[in-house]
């Protein structure tokens, strides 16, 4: 999106083999590939990767930036600051997506551009609220845009799950739910915790995350690894990481394994508006209703498929 006034500028942000990158700043935003200078907008993996000489986040993002990329030269930036690079004031904003997303705004003094990376409009009570950055260019994420996706509300969600939950203790089966472990799990976790006094057990990989949120002042339900509980039937929601082409070795390493078990795949995605059509609903797919299979699960197959990427 372009306003009239920046119209016949030249570009602050042009399109490279590495991605997107401010000339004047010479930064890039979510690079590629290694560079200088990395601004990102969060830790997620198709946005933050290592190999780059520097890197900017916005402050509390900075512990799962490492955690992702390792030891990186990593400066964290408290939203709304402003730093300079050549002739750009850059400063981040609330993307409202996971702990540390951020919008990232690019100001030469005749222009303001702002790049969105992923965020969503809902409330999320893991990170800090979206705000809308006034610019003359916007650049959007528009993995959910069209309007076919329609999510139903996070009270919907939570007595979807509350219900399929029960259901399953009572008949003596461990509930075991599959979703992306940086910000969806403990976006869920928070939400068990604001409606009840449950726990759960964890995969190793949803574990070390969840640590950096309570770092940063996120309430979690109770929880613990799901490899330092006994076997057995469990009456707490087992969470594992749900990277679709992992998620079946995953199951058969993990404890779960020889429990009757129910899984379930969480498939509600963050969008970048809000929901508009039904016809795409997010659901809890009961994927199986058995023990967990040694095989890969049919929804395994999908390569990258957005529902669990982000
Ligand atoms: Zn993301």
């Amino acid at each position: 999106m372009v306003s009239k006034k920046s119209r016949h500028r030249d570009p602050l942000v042009i399109r490279t083999p590495e991605g997107l990158y401010c000339p004047k700043a010479q930064a890039h935003i979510d690079p590629w590939r290694s560079v200088d200078c990395a601004l990102i907008t969060h830790a997620h993996a198709d946005h933050a990767r290592a190999g780059s000489k520097d890197y900017h986040c916005a402050l509390g993002g900075e512990g799962l930036l490492k955690q992702r990329l390792g030891d990186q030269q990593i400066t964290p930036h408290a939203y709304g600051d402003s730093f300079t690079r050549g002739d750009v004031q850059i400063s981040f904003h609330p993307a409202g997506h996971v702990l540390g997303s951020a919008q990232i705004r690019l100001d030469d003094g005749d222009s303001v551009w702002v790049i969105t990376g992923d965020y969503k409009r809902d409330p999320d009570p893991t990170c800090k609220a979206f705000e809308p950055v006034p610019c003359d260019v916007l650049i959007t994420e528009a993995t959910f845009a069209l309007p076919i996706y329609r999510w139903p509300s996070m009270d919907q969600t939570m007595d979807q799950l509350f219900a399929w939950w029960d259901h399953h203790v009572r008949h003596q089966r461990t509930p075991v739910l599959l979703c992306y472990s940086l910000g969806k799990a403990q976006r869920m976790m928070a939400e068990i915790q604001r409606r009840s006094d449950r726990s759960v057990k964890v995969h190793g990989a949803v574990a070390t995350l969840n640590r950096l949120y309570e770092q940063q002042g996120i309430d979690l339900c109770p929880w613990e690894r799901a490899s330092e509980t006994n076997r057995g039937v469990s009456s707490d929601l087992v969470r594992l990481d749900a990277s679709p082409w992992r998620s079946a070795a995953r199951i058969n390493s993990s404890r779960v394994r020889g429990k009757r078990s129910c899984r379930l795949e969480w498939s509600h995605q963050d969008s970048s508006g809000q929901p508009s059509n039904p016809g795409v609903r997010h659901t809890w797919r009961n994927a199986s209703v058995n023990t967990v299979s040694q095989r890969t699960p049919r929804h395994c197959s999908r390569p990258f498929g957005n529902r669990f990427w982000n």
